[in-house]
């Protein structure tokens, strides 16, 4: 549950403090401390799931506490509108070739005003399919793995 060498379990722990936003039984909300802009926060889970592909959801409990995180994310992007913020971003790393640097899931919710100067953190058509049938080959591809993992958890569907 807890990984005695992960900085957010010891956040979780009071061992490094943080600005804290939220606080439930299952759920942590804190300032990043290099915020992307001023009021970036960060939303985890209290359980050490590394990553989004690590969350399980055999018990209850486990998806009740993801539930949570989600729904923290919302209020929080909506906290943030409400206060100061015309828009925000969710941004969610899972792994270190996708920038992930705490293994222990995390979303950022990033205020955005306006015109900042703020770039994105994605750039949009780097993946162009060379044709109609390569890209209906991942669409089959990945819609496959998607409809095989929904039946070995039998959560949805
Ligand atoms: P990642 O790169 O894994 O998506 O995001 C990790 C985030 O955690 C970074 O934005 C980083 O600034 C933040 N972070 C790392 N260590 C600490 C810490 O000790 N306290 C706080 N508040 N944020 C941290
Ligand atoms: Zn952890």
């Amino acid at each position: 549950m807890h990984d005695p060498n992960c900085v957010f379990c010891k956040i979780i722990a009071g061992a490094i403090p943080c600005a804290k936003v939220f606080e439930s039984e299952n759920v942590l909300a804190f300032l990043d401390i290099e915020p992307i802009e001023k009021g970036h926060v960060l939303v985890i889970p209290k359980r050490h799931w590394p990553c989004i592909m690590d969350v399980p959801v055999a018990a209850a409990e486990d998806i009740e506490c993801a539930e949570e995180v989600m729904y923290l994310v919302r209020v929080v992007a909506k906290a943030l509108c409400r206060d100061f913020a015309t828009g925000v971003n969710v941004l969610q790393a899972n792994g270190p070739c996708a920038g992930q640097t705490v293994p222990h899931l995390h979303f950022h919710v990033v205020p955005r005003i306006g015109c900042d100067p703020v770039q994105p953190v994605w750039r949009s058509g780097h993946g162009q399919y060379a044709s109609d049938a390569e890209r209906a080959g991942y669409a089959t591809r990945i819609a496959a793995a998607v409809a095989t993992i929904i039946k070995e958890e039998d959560l949805i569907g």
